[in-house]
């Protein structure tokens, strides 16, 4: 009926100005984070392969929220695109992340990028801006990015990449075999690295056409030249697998987790354990 209609609308019309309402408070207390200094870079190292040393560092954004709950980038990075936020809080990560690494001798430090910052056309400079503020050496610098960034708008995508590769900076396909990236795709954006996904790692373990996969995948970065990966290591047997299997950088619990910068430096002189 009529009634009926007009009801289940005005029923809509509520769920929606309440779902609206939830994201403009996580987006205004996202912003009054980045005001009060409530975020928080962790640093996980990657180990060689062979030598088991530490070889570089993945920054990985926290919340710690007023009230000292911790809350991971699954749940607001989302909200921080949807609303722009990203850019000033990508930028501020870069910023702490160079200056909190330059200590760490020679070592890498990986930066995650998300979709919205490599579409704004400034990035490039902002990023050269930081470079040149911390003096941060930017052939230490990679940045890591989803093939999402350059499906959504893959001009730009490839301008700013060849200005930040022109930098000295280098670029790692993140997540690797979740989506549909092509050996094309790959050699049209010239990755220094592939990051293997935790998923292909885990399931490679039990399953043998993820085996097969990852072999593939492995083989294709040989040939384009582009050190692998293996993200989301957590066992002994899925490290001598991604080992064997010829991976370059094991990441993962068995080794490290993510670390809060004054722990970093303590294990950057001998090889980790297992
Ligand atoms: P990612 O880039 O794929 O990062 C790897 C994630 O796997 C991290 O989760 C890391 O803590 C976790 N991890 C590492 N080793 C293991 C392991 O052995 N087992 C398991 N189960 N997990 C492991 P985290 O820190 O929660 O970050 C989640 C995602 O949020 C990241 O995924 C990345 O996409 C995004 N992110 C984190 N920091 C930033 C940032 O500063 N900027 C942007 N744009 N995105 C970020
Ligand atoms: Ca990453
Ligand atoms: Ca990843
Ligand atoms: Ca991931």
């Amino acid at each position: 009926s009529k009634r009926g209609g007009k009801m289940r609308c005005s029923w809509f019309r509520e769920e929606f100005d309440r779902n609206l309402e939830a994201l403009r408070d996580m987006d205004d207390e996202l912003r009054s984070a980045l005001l009060n200094e409530e975020f928080r870079v962790l640093y996980q190292p990657l180990v060689d392969a062979k030598s088991r040393r530490v070889v570089s560092v993945e920054a990985l954004l926290r919340w710690v929220r007023p009230d000292g709950k911790l809350i991971g980038p699954d749940v607001f990075i989302p909200i921080a695109e949807e609303s722009g936020l990203i850019n000033s809080i990508g930028l501020w990560v870069l910023r702490v992340a160079c200056g909190d690494a330059l200590a760490w001798g020679n070592i890498k430090l990986s930066v995650n990028i998300s979709a919205a910052q490599l579409r704004n056309p400034e990035f490039p400079i902002q990023l050269g801006n930081i470079i040149e503020e911390t003096g941060f050496p930017a052939e230490r610098l990679e940045l890591e990015i989803t093939e999402t960034c350059l499906v959504l708008d893959p001009v730009v995508a490839e301008r700013s990449l060849d200005i930040i590769r022109g930098f000295g900076v280098s670029v790692a396909l993140d997540d690797f075999g979740t989506g549909y990236a092509s050996i094309g795709f790959l050699r049209q954006f010239r990755f220094q690295k592939l990051k293997l996904d935790r998923s292909l790692v885990v399931d490679s373990a039990g399953d043998e056409s993820s085996r097969a996969m990852m072999l593939s995948s492995i083989s294709m970065a040989r040939a384009l030249k582009m050190d692998v990966t293996a993200e989301g290591v957590e066992t002994q047997a899925q490290a001598d697998l991604v080992r064997s299997a010829g991976c370059d950088q094991i990441q993962g619990w068995l080794y490290f987790r993510p670390m809060p910068p004054e722990e970093i430096e303590q294990h950057l002189l001998l090889p980790a354990s297992p």
